[in-house]
């Protein structure tokens, strides 16, 4: 069995709004010092995420490691790596899974990261998924995040630990607790549209989403703000 550091965290950072948040959690929980964040260029159509996720690691101040992962973009089929299909529009009232559902992806992810935290010597691994209020992704729930960790723990003979703060949280709760953890000016830079548009274009699954739960949380979304105040020329 390797011996990772209790105290070591390696947080996977898309550079969206819920991992930025889990980033400045992970800062608060581990340390400064014990964070470094891992972002995937899996071959997304909307290559400004990466953009926002290195800007958003400086901006933490923890050391950021890309790694290429190209067979989503070669498999296709769904809308954020195939350039042919089309985010729906709205989140769906219904059970079937949207087109952005990208299949294996969170799976993939976190076995990368998990290998790539073993090498960094992090017992630690912090991702942004949650199972409420959201697109209803099978590879968000908690059983599926569970079982993962068993299966990692056993392939790497490891003491590997996820961890998925925002689990639980509504997109409400997850607002709050950006503020909590010191993430809002961070946010401003965070990237969540479907349609890659910044500013976001407001209308698709993500934008909806992400919209509702700073209405909820009574605040103003960082983001739209440095949109807004970028076009009024300040
Ligand atoms: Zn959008």
């Amino acid at each position: 069995m390797n011996q990772a550091s209790d105290e070591k965290a390696l947080v996977v950072l898309s550079g969206g709004q819920d991992s930025t948040t889990c980033l400045y959690w992970a800062l608060r929980r581990f340390g400064a010092g014990n964070v470094e964040a891992v972002t995937f260029d899996y071959g997304q159509r909307h290559r400004v995420e990466l953009d926002c996720a290195r800007k958003i690691a400086a901006l933490a101040g923890v050391r950021q490691t890309v790694l290429p992962i190209d067979t989503f973009a070669a498999i296709g089929g769904n809308a954020l790596t195939d350039a042919g299909i089309a985010p729906e529009e709205g989140v769906r009232d219904d059970d079937a899974l949207p087109n952005t559902f990208v299949p294996g992806r969170n799976l993939v992810f976190l076995t990368f990261a998990a290998a790539f935290a073993y090498t960094r010597g992090a017992r630690h691994l912090v991702t942004g998924v949650a199972q409420t209020d959201y697109s209803g992704y099978p590879d968000c729930r908690e059983n599926t995040l569970k079982a993962l960790e068993v299966a990692l723990r056993l392939g790497m003979d490891s003491r590997v630990e996820l961890h998925t703060p925002l689990m639980y949280l509504s997109k409400a709760e997850t607002v709050t607790l950006a503020q909590q953890v010191g993430a809002l000016e961070a946010l401003a830079w965070s990237h969540t549209c479907y349609n890659g548009e910044v500013p976001p274009c407001g209308h698709c699954a993500s934008c909806e989403l992400r919209a509702r739960g700073f209405a909820e949380a009574g605040m103003p979304d960082p983001l739209v703000e440095r949109c807004q105040a970028e076009a009024q020329g300040h």
